[in-house]
Parts: C-alpha cells; sequence; structure tokens
C-alpha cells in the first residue's frame, strides 16, 4: 500500500526524524496561505503517487504567496507524467507546501524488503536526488547496501559503517547513525516494506533533514493497523484494483491483451508462462481465491472486461471446493450482464466439470472449453487469430 509524501514525513516526524516544516492543501487559495505561513518564500510539491516529480515540473520554487498560488493552479487537476508513472500519469489533487531549505549535499538513503534474502536491507549512497536510478544503472559501486539480520536487528555500529562510506564525518555522521535507527524502528513498528528518505541533506547550516519521503506498507500486514485505511488515496490507484480490493480478488494490470482468471497463485503463474509459450500475451490477471462463490466469480470477469485492453478471456480454475458449475454460471452471469462476445476459452477441471462444460456449450458465448492448460492457451490464441480482420 503507497501513501503521500507528506503522510510519509507526518510518519518519519513521529519516529523523531527532522523534516521540514510543511502544510498540505487542496486548493490554490489554500496553497497561497500556507505560503504566506512558511514566509513567502516555499516549495510546491505534487503529491502523486509516485517519484520523478522533480524533473517532470511537479516540484517548484515559488518566490511569493501569489506565484504558489499560480504554480499551483497549474498543478491541480493535471495528470503528472514522470518516468515512474506510464504515459497515462497521475492526478494531482493534493499539493504539500513546504519551506524552503538551503541544500548543502544530497544523499540517499532507504530500508526495503529484499526479497533474495527475505530480510530487510539498508541501501545508502552519497549521490542522492534525483538522478539515483542513473547512479544504479552507471555507476552502482556508488551504492552501498547491508542485509539486517532480524535476529540481532540493526546495530548502531553497522550503520555508522554505512554513515562512513557515503563520507557523512563529525556530528552529522553521528545524528545520521540515530536517524538510520529510527528509520529501522519505523520499518518494524509500522510493517512497511519500504522507507525511502531521498533526498536526505545536510542542509547548508549543518544539519539533516529528510527532504522527501516514500513510504509502502506491507499488504499483508495492512489490518494490523485500522488508521492506514483512512490514509488511503482512491484517486491515486487503478479503479479496476479497488473494485478487485472490495471484493478480496487479487488483480494485477499487465500490458498484453488476454484478460485471465484464475485460482491461486501458482496456478496464476503457471497460466502467464503457458500463455506466453503459445504466442499469447496476459493483460492482466485476476486470482478469485479458493473457495470463491458464484457472485465472486461474476464481479471478477466484469472487472477483467472492463479492463480495455482485453480482446479475450483465458479461464483457468481447479474446482477442487468451487464446484465447475458454479464457476460457469458466473461467467455467463457476467458475460451476458456486459454483452460480451469476445472470445473465451474456459479450461477447468475438478467437481461437477461435465456439468459446467454443458451450460456454457448452451450459452450464447462464443466460448471453448479446454481439458489441459497448453491445449486451453493454444486454443485462446487461435481464436484471436480468426477474429482479426
Ligand atoms: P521527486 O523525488 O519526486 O523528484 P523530491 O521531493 O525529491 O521529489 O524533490 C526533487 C528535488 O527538489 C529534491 O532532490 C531537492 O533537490 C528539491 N527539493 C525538494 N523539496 C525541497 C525543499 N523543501 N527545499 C528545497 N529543495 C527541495
Ligand atoms: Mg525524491
Amino acid at each position: 500500500m503507497k501513501i503521500h509524501e507528506y503522510q510519509a514525513k507526518e510518519i518519519l516526524g513521529s519516529f523523531d526524524i527532522p523534516v521540514p516544516r510543511g502544510r498540505v492543501a487542496v486548493t490554490a487559495d489554500q496553497v497561497e496561505r500556507a505560503a504566506k505561513m512558511m514566509g513567502g518564500r516555499c516549495v510546491v510539491k505534487a503529491q502523486i503517487y509516485a517519484g520523478g516529480r522533480g524533473k517532470a515540473g511537479g516540484v517548484q520554487v515559488a518566490h511569493h504567496p501569489e506565484q504558489a498560488h499560480e504554480i499551483a493552479k497549474e498543478l491541480f487537476g493535471k495528470r503528472l507524467v514522470t518516468h515512474q508513472t506510464g504515459p497515462e500519469g497521475l492526478k494531482v489533487r493534493r499539493i504539500l507546501v513546504e519551506e524552503t531549505v538551503e541544500v548543502g549535499q544530497e544523499f540517499y538513503l532507504s530500508i526495503t524488503l529484499d526479497r533474495q534474502t527475505s530480510r530487510y536491507c539498508l541501501i545508502a549512497s552519497a549521490e542522492g536526488g534525483v538522478n539515483i536510478e542513473e547512479v544504479a544503472a552507471n555507476a552502482p559501486e556508488k551504492i552501498h547496501t547491508l542485509t539486517i539480520d532480524p535476529y540481532t536487528g540493526l546495530r548502531s555500529y553497522q550503520a555508522r559503517q554505512i554513515v562512513h562510506k557515503i563520507g557523512m564525518t563529525g556530528g552529522v555522521a553521528e545524528d545520521c547513525v540515530r536517524l538510520i535507527l529510527d528509520m529501522y524502528r519505523c520499518c518494524l513498528d509500522k510493517d512497511c516494506s519500504l522507507v525511502e528518505i531521498n533526498p536526505l541533506v545536510v542542509t547548508k547550516a549543518g544539519w539533516l533533514l529528510a527532504l522527501d519521503a516514500k513510504i509502502n506498507f506491507d499488504d499483508n500486514a495492512v489490518f494490523r493497523h485500522w488508521e492506514y485505511h483512512e490514509m488511503q488515496d482512491y484517486s491515486q490507484m487503478d479503479p479496476l484494483e479497488i473494485s478487485a480490493g472490495k471484493f478480496d480478488l487479487s488483480y494485477i494490470k499487465l500490458d498484453g491483451n488476454i484478460g485471465c482468471m484464475v485460482n491461486g497463485a501458482g496456478l496464476a503463474m503457471a497460466t502467464l508462462d503457458v500463455l506466453k509459450e503459445n504466442g499469447g500475451d496476459p493483460a492482466n490477471f485476476l486470482d478469485v481465491g479458493g473457495g470463491a462463490t458464484r457472485e465472486k466469480v461474476a464481479e471478477a470477469f466484469k472487472i477483467i472486461l472492463q479492463d480495455k485492453d482485453v480482446e479475450a478471456v483465458f479461464v483457468n480454475i481447479f474446482g477442487g471446493i468451487m464446484r465447475c458449475d458454479v464457476i460457469a454460471h458466473g461467467i455467463i452471469e457476467a458475460a451476458g450482464e456486459m454483452a460480451c462476445q469476445l472470445p473465451i476459452v474456459v479450461r477447468m477441471d475438478g467437481s461437477q466439470v461435465e456439468e459446467g462444460k454443458a451450460l456454457l456449450k448452451e450459452s450464447p458465448l462464443n466460448v471453448q472449453c479446454a481439458d489441459f492448460l497448453g491445449e486451453g492457451a493454444k486454443m485462446i490464441v487461435a481464436m484471436m487469430k480468426q477474429e482479426e480482420p
């Protein structure tokens, strides 16, 4: 789960990490008032669920409140396209107005989950700021990492080693050791999958300050934090992902044209692989889970049909707990409601499979049934070829 920069900064602040003074605003007038509070000169920062805003015009310095108003008017409602958003961009509905900081040096600091070691990993670099992706690509030796042992936790001597590697010395270095330990405490307490400060700056006056902040929460731990639900900004999310969340379905958008409805993540991955192997290109995958009902199958199917990239649907479900006739009813109901004429291949197996297949055959849908996964994948690719003008 993602949150905005201003929310991440509030959390970091509550863990004693210094952040600039700022106020969030939802109208240009509020931005102007906040700019006055900051003393006139301020930084106007578009709040979207993506980074790379600086290079895309989403972070601008205003020299007086009227200018802050002008910048805000231009940003509000605009879809900001950054290298992290994709070509459609994300709409700006909130703006953070912040005091302007005199930056001495910019560093990069993050703690994230490393999938290879299944542990938290501390990452630091002296080359922080808006070009960190290029540094990672062209000069990986300038990025220092440390895997954190969950039993011992992060120790101050380890943090100190990293701090030395990024060239900090003296009082600032000790402040940074403390900041890193606070960051780790935040990770554990808040169940974060990422806490990133880029840039962490040493100001001209010699103070450490988190100038940008990004926090992602571990989705599997969200149930432990009631307060997270109200932090979510639905305007920043794919509407299909929101509806999938409502029905407890996992929906992942991909960039092909075959919608995939499956049950179980393992079967989902196998389905994607086999589709690809047979020349198909998945548009998404939607996992309906183990014991889905007819309603859930129907909702899942409707979500797939609403994806504008979908030109065909491939269903691959093992009816163990789920009965195949229930699955067929769900598909027929949803496809009927959406007047779907797209080619559909259903590969299902398990209890009541013959009844399920019979229901699909009798239906008016453009559907074929398959017994095996490879066979089904070939079928859907062939059906799509036939549809081509
Ligand atoms: P993004 O990572 O999305 O580009 P940042 O918040 O990191 O957005 O801002 C981009 C750059 O703008 C920063 O690297 C920093 O140099 C500058 N910046 C951001 N906030 C401030 C601030 N309050 N005062 C001065 N400069 C800032
Ligand atoms: Mg940044």
